[in-house]
């Protein structure tokens, strides 16, 4: 049997309720996940009674050349990976009774969340808001109020949109805050290891925020725990030089993110930084990559037939500067989402 806890990034502390922060140490949480490993990739999400969307979503693993494939993460249905993790919240939500009719909700998001967030909450009739920042991606908020949620652009700084997601009165939603939506991209862990012909040595995650890539380690952990896979792959967290907050805090150099064609990727420290770190210290590295060298690497996926947007094209723009391993890229948004 898979069992799950939700515990204390800094204490270790069980949560309580659903608390969003430990009430011991002020810590936000995560979902450890121990015992079997089932082949039924929902029955590895024991806190879920029904999903909303099928769990095995099953997006295509393609080969770019002989040593390099790459997971179509923005084959879901808004366009971008951030169902899988908004899929697996809203579930555990609905799961428990949380959600009713009309009950009003706010998240806070630089465009792609806010997407998914806006369409779950359309599928359940939840009274949804989206606090996104002046310079978000008019595409992403054009699709955001398509799907009849509400957008409120918030001067200032990325903390700024969240803090007033929070102080909105509504029941917060944010993704990053919520340890189920980060435990959602297990299942990109199980779906390579149950259909990839060949076992990767290394994956590259876009990184923000982290929820991906934090997911996606706890997902092959599981499988490395049950004896099934000999080692979790390296996991290569990659940024744009511009938006660079996790590798910044790792290396204690100040941070000041600048807007990149990345635009999905914030460069804020992330609220897991200190957790993350000893993740991506004993399992991985981190790579930056220049403006140029992902406006290059869309335009080249682009000949292969692949549309995505920038803040994808950096996991391709990073396996260049790589060696020839096997590996998986995670291609996590869809090129329609671009601006220009
Ligand atoms: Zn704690």
């Amino acid at each position: 049997m898979t069992e799950t806890s939700v515990k204390c990034t800094g204490c270790g502390s069980l949560r309580l309720d659903l608390e969003l922060f430990c009430r011991k140490c002020g810590n936000p949480f995560i979902v450890n996940v121990t015992g079997e490993y089932h082949n039924n990739i929902g029955d590895n999400f024991p806190y879920i009674s029904k999903f909303i969307l099928n769990p095995d979503t099953d997006t295509p693993l393609i080969s770019l050349n002989e040593y390099t494939w790459a997971k179509e993460e923005f084959l879901h249905p808004t366009l971008s990976y951030k169902d899988r993790g908004m899929n697996n919240l809203f579930s555990f939500l609905k799961s428990n009774n949380v959600l009713k009719n009309n009950l009003k909700v706010s998240e806070d998001s630089s465009g792609n969340a806010g997407a998914s967030f806006a369409f779950f909450s359309r599928m359940l009739n939840l009274d949804a808001t989206v606090f996104v920042s002046k310079n978000a991606n008019v595409n992403k908020i054009s699709q955001i109020k398509k799907y009849g949620a509400k957008v409120v652009q918030v001067e200032g700084n990325r903390k700024d949109v969240e803090t007033a997601a929070i102080n909105s009165g509504m029941m917060y939603l944010g993704h990053q805050s919520w340890p189920e939506f980060t435990d959602g991209f297990r299942s990109i862990s199980y779906e390579i290891y149950e259909k990839a012909e060949t076992f990767p040595d290394k994956l590259y995650i876009p990184f923000s925020t982290g929820t991906l890539y934090t997911g996606i380690y706890f997902g092959f952990k599981h499988l490395k725990d049950n004896n099934l896979i000999d080692q979790i792959p390296d996991l290569v967290a990659v940024m744009p030089e511009k938006a660079a907050g996790m590798h910044n805090f790792m290396i204690g150099k100040e941070n000041v993110p600048q807007p990149s064609i990345a635009d999905a990727l914030t460069g804020m420290i992330p609220l897991r930084a200190n957790f993350m770190k000893k993740i991506i210290k004993e399992n991985g590295k981190t790579i930056l990559v220049t403006e140029e060298e992902i406006f290059n690497a869309r335009s080249e996926l682009l000949k292969m037939g692949l549309d995505v947007e920038f803040s994808s094209a950096v996991s391709y723009a990073a396996k260049k500067k790589s060696g020839k391993e096997n590996s998986i890229l995670i291609l996590t948004g869809h090129g329609i989402k671009n601006v220009g």
